[in-house]
């Protein structure tokens, strides 16, 4: 599988709109929000590219880097206490676009329950 917009957007190729950064993460608005919060976490690594792809003892520290930046984001937003959705689609049946591994940290209105 070719190269994604994600790792454009990682490289500063294209512009997004970054809220959070570190060595191993970056964090920016989905530019097609489905809730009032919106954000995408990526690793910055890319050779994640769905969640079958994930390797529990190799990856554990970039996953730990990427709920720790859901924490932090969550907070930013004044969505901390009153809760959000993370959702990671993985695959064509979850309707996966973007072939780099993401959460996307949904908040800021009461969600539904069993997803679409
Ligand atoms: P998924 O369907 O889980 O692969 O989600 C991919 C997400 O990336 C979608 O919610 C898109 O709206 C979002 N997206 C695609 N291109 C961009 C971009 N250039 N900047 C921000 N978000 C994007």
């Amino acid at each position: 599988m070719g190269e994604t917009i994600f790792a454009k957007i990682i490289r500063k190729e294209i512009p997004a709109e970054i809220v959070y950064e570190t060595d191993t993460v970056l964090a920016f608005k989905d530019i097609k929000p489905q809730a009032p919060v919106h954000i995408l976490i990526i690793p910055k690594i890319t050779e994640i590219t769905t969640t079958k792809d994930i390797n529990g003892k190799l990856h554990a520290p970039i996953l730990g880097d990427l709920f720790d930046a859901a924490n932090k984001i969550a907070k930013d937003f004044g969505i901390s206490e009153s809760g959000y959705r993370i959702v990671i689609n993985s695959g064509p049946d979850a309707g996966q676009e973007v072939y780099h591994l993401h959460l996307h940290l949904l908040g800021g209105r009461k969600m539904n329950w069993p997803p679409g």
